[in-house]
């Protein structure tokens, strides 16, 4: 879902959304904010469906059922949406903290003022005038204690969501990784595939793609069971991290026991060579009994490279990566081939 609202209409929906959140249990944070958002901006029907008979109800909504219409009807936007909004939300809060701070200061003068001015009117004597200028003094007094009130929730509600948005991108960094191996998982890849396709080439380089597959692996499962079979996938995606160390390259789980590795800025012969370095480790490698220490299995690793080609898409790379795995797995497996 797109937000298509100027700023100045954010605004507006902003001031209405910051009323809906003051009258429910559920705390000032982004996720509770963009479902209000949504809501005031008239632009999510399922939302609306759902939250309209609980506001007609007068429900307070709490943070478990602000979280459960964000689960259901707000969660399924991309990524960049939602970070959009964190964004959005913190930089208007950002505003909002020093017009309440302005407000406040001056509140202060003006209080400042009016206290200077009774003084004056006292000292002279015109009494008759105190009523009014009480009831205008009360007045100030609640004007800057309600200005100062709103200033310090603002700075909480700025200290909550700053901490909310760092959990927020842990969590989405964590949902970027294999829970297995902790490598990329398939959705993180296709990340780093669109970042790196959309990276022009240096002169005389390309981007290259390796895609690895155990060999035999379900003869591995067979004999010796799935629990062993997951330890050897962890085994792949440690030589891997261990193998692939440049920062700007990418390692992930592409699939079961299949993994994809993302060389920007290279040539096929060093994307050959890398896959070499890791079937040789991977051949290498004695996956043990955990208790007696005795060798239970060793493995190989199949490998298909490919170098980004002009009019080349992630589709059309990711074919010929498994066109020269195929091959690879073709020609005996255990070996690197290059397509
Ligand atoms: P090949 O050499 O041709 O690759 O043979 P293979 O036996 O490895 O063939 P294939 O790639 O078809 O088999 C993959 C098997 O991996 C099938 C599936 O049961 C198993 N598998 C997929 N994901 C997991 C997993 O997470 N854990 C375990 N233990 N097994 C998995
Ligand atoms: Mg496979
Ligand atoms: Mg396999």
């Amino acid at each position: 879902m797109n937000y298509s609202e100027s700023r100045e209409q954010s605004a507006e929906i902003l001031r209405t959304v910051l009323g809906h959140m003051g009258q429910h249990d559920a705390a000032f944070n982004p996720v509770s904010f963009a479902v209000w958002y949504e809501h005031v901006a008239g632009i999510n029907p399922g939302l609306a469906q759902a939250l309209n008979p609980l506001l007609q109800a007068g429900t307070r909504l709490t943070d478990a059922t602000v979280l459960q219409l964000f689960r259901a009807h707000v969660a399924p936007v991309e990524q960049q949406t939602i970070e959009d909004i964190g964004g959005r939300f913190s930089q208007t809060m950002v505003g909002l903290a020093e017009s309440a701070s302005r407000t406040g200061a001056d509140a202060g003068r003006y209080g400042d003022q009016l206290d200077g001015l009774e003084q004056a009117l006292r000292a002279g004597g015109v009494e008759s005038l105190s009523p009014q200028l009480n009831r205008a003094l009360e007045d100030t007094v609640g004007m800057r204690s309600s200005a100062q009130a709103l200033q310090q929730q603002v700075v909480t509600s700025r200290a909550e969501i700053e901490q909310l948005q760092g959990e927020l991108g842990r969590v989405r960094h964590e949902a970027l990784l294999d829970p297995l191996t902790h490598v990329l998982n398939r959705r993180g890849f296709d990340q780093q595939l669109a970042s790196m396709l959309a990276q022009v080439p240096q002169a005389g380089r390309t981007h290259c793609l390796i895609m690895f597959d155990i060999d035999h692996f379900k003869k591995i499962n067979d004999s010796h069971g799935h629990v062993v079979g997951d330890r050897v996938i962890q085994a792949l995606g440690e030589v891997l991290r261990a193998s692939v160390a440049a920062p700007s390259c990418s390692v992930a789980r592409y699939g079961g026991e299949e993994f994809a590795v993302l060389i920007p800025q290279s040539t096929p012969g060093q994307g050959v060579a890398l896959a070499e370095v890791v079937r040789q480790r991977t051949k290498a490698m004695k996956i043990r009994n955990r208790k007696t220490q005795d060798v239970l299995l060793t493995v190989t690793v199949s490998a298909g490279v490919a170098g980004m080609r002009s009019g080349d898409d992630g589709l059309s790379l990711i074919a010929r990566a498994d066109a020269a795995l195929y091959q690879s797995k073709q020609e005996g497996r255990d070996r690197v081939s290059c397509a």
